[in-house]
């Protein structure tokens, strides 16, 4: 007589007889409930079956879609990116740009007035260093006359300045007649 082999998931084998296929009947050590199957080599061990189910169902199943992340996904995440540096890089650089046009104005506007203020501020320098000497007397000395010379040392600027005059006075021939040396401010005569 046929017999069919039920291997039960604490390790117990029964040996069956075919012809109580489709009866079930408890595990006497370990109590769980086996199928005596109709075929032995269609299903020889249908618990482990059943449990494959029990684990399946929380362990495997979730898990598996999250950790791939789909194709398309990807494709249009790195789109995103793409279109996002599309739009910020030549913000950026247009900004930069921006930034960089408005500095330079700056600098152009400012530039001439700095120019300038230096200018005024040597040309300041130069008058106040620079002085202006003015004669004013005779043209000719008069013999038997006293003849009287102003001379006037002034900056550019008008203003009186100290000055250090040497007289020297030649006859015709280049002679010094005689010499003079003084400091003044302003005129003396
Ligand atoms: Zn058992």
């Amino acid at each position: 007589m046929a017999t069919v082999n039920v291997t039960c998931l604490c390790g117990r084998e029964f040996s069956l007889d075919a012809a109580l296929a489709g009866n079930s009947f408890p595990c006497p050590t370990c109590n769980r409930r086996l199928v005596v199957p109709d075929d032995t080599a269609a299903t020889r061990h249908p618990s482990p079956a059943a449990l494959t189910t029990t684990i399946a169902a929380p362990g495997l199943e979730p898990p598996a879609p999250k950790r791939r992340t789909p194709a398309w996904a990807l494709i249009g995440g790195v789109g995103v990116i793409a279109v996002a540096l599309a739009i910020a890089v030549p913000q950026g650089v247009k900004r930069w740009h921006e930034f960089r046009v408005t500095k330079l104005e700056q600098e152009q506007r400012d530039l001439p007035r700095k120019q300038q203020e230096r200018q005024q501020e040597l040309e300041r320098q130069v008058r106040q260093g620079q002085t202006q000497l003015a004669i004013t007397g005779p043209a000719a000395l008069q013999a038997g006359a006293t003849n009287t010379y102003m001379i006037e040392a002034k900056t550019l600027a008008g203003d009186d300045t100290d000055a250090k005059y040497t007289l020297r006075l030649l006859d015709k021939n280049g002679k010094e007649v005689s010499h003079d040396e003084r400091e003044a401010k302003g005129k003396f005569g």
